[in-house]
């Protein structure tokens, strides 16, 4: 490893799975030759945070502590290293998942960073490559990545509103776009979370008939005002019945173990359910009602950086951000409890304003 320069930056870590979240001081690398540093303004609330922070992904991707969570990040440049070419300081920007990759394997070189062989340096929890132990994440004033895993925030957007965007937002957009929907199809959205809501505008303004499926029937006037055409609280099963056999695609945003089969259901001959949720324990599966429509199940992981900009140029075309609930950071851990319970109205995101007081 080389030896790189650093300065402290003040941010909120946990300690334990139970700590919940409070001020901590964390080293960033001072800005190397190709860098982009970054004055963090808001960072959105995404589940993984969550699953992270308390260790719920112990036996997959254990949490390495302090952790400093935090991947919807929007923030303005205050200084580039001397070879950056793409930023300039002020510029208002966006850093999601990732920020860094091994840029040699097949994943890298097809411009699916997120499937990177290396693997992928994940924004945090993931190895430092540069100051050694892990990643810290954007609950934090000041961040510095490699200016190709910077991504450009098109004019007109809200910066609160679209720091949601580049983790729920690519999540959602990339599935949809990979599995092609569009006009002419039903298409199934699962959870009206952070995730869901950014699902069920995205499959909208693509075209496809979209039906949204919650637990929460509170939450049915909201989805048909983000642009679902109908409704199905999931725990009614004559409603669910009624759909059984009719799309051709439903996105599966659900944090928690619930039953898959109740979706294969639903799905058309050769139709697909594709999870992003991602609870961490193994979930059933009847293979027979596969076997009989030639169903499928699958899974889809964020999206690559050129794909990641093609969606938030999408956003900027057709005016779509997240519908958030802005919050100051002493408010988080209140924030993770609501979460917990399906009360966020649609994405928590913090105004690291508040980390200065
Ligand atoms: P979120 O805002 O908490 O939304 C999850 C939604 O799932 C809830 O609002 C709720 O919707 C539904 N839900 C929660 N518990 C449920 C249960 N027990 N049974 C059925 N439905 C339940 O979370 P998020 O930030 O959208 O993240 C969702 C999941 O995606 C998390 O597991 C997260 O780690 C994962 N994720 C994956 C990727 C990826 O690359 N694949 C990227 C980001 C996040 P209703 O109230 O409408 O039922
Ligand atoms: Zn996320
Ligand atoms: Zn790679």
């Amino acid at each position: 490893m080389m030896t790189v320069s650093s300065y402290e930056t003040r941010a909120f870590a946990a300690q334990s799975p139970t700590s919940g979240l409070a001020p901590a001081t964390i080293r960033r690398r001072d800005p190397l030759p190709k860098d982009v540093q970054i004055e963090v303004l808001f960072c959105g609330v995404c589940h993984s945070d969550l699953h992270q922070v308390r260790n719920e992904w112990g036996k997959t991707m254990p949490t390495t502590y302090p952790c400093t969570p935090g991947h919807e990040i929007v923030g303005r440049v205050t200084k580039t290293g001397r070879d950056v070419r793409k930023f300039r300081e002020g510029d208002m920007i966006a850093v999601g998942c990732l920020v860094d990759s091994c840029r040699t394997c097949p994943g890298c070189r097809e411009g699916l960073e997120q499937y990177c062989d290396g693997p992928a340096m994940f924004t945090y929890n993931g190895a430092d490559k540069h100051l050694g132990g892990v990643t810290y994440g954007g609950y934090s004033a000041s961040l510095v990545v490699d200016e190709d895993f910077v991504l450009r925030l098109p004019k007109g957007l809200d910066p609160a509103g679209a720091a949601p965007l580049v983790c729920a937002g690519i999540t959602t957009y990339s599935p949809l776009r990979h599995w092609k929907v569009g006009r002419g199809q039903k298409v199934g959205i699962v959870g009206l979370g952070g995730l869901g809501h950014m699902a069920v505008k995205f499959a909208h303004a693509m075209g496809a008939r979209v039906v949204l499926f919650t637990t929460s029937p509170g939450k049915s006037a909201d989805a048909m005002r983000l642009g679902a055409d109908e409704v199905v609280v999931s725990k009614d099963s004559a409603a669910m019945l009624k759909q059984a056999g009719s799309f051709d695609f439903i996105l599966d945003t659900v944090s928690a173990p619930h039953d898959l089969n109740a979706y294969v259901e639903l799905l058309k001959r050769d139709g697909t359910l594709t999870m992003v949720g991602a609870p961490e324990e193994p979930l059933p599966v009847g293979v027979i009602s596969l076997l009989f429509r030639r169903r499928r199940i699958a899974g889809s992981l964020i999206g690559g950086l050129r794909e990641t900009q093609e969606m938030l140029d999408f956003c900027g075309e057709h005016g779509i951000t997240s519908d958030i609930e802005k919050i100051a950071i002493q408010d988080i851990n209140r924030a993770y409890d609501r979460l917990v319970k399906s009360d966020v109205k649609y994405r928590f995101v913090i105004d690291l304003a508040s980390l200065k007081r």
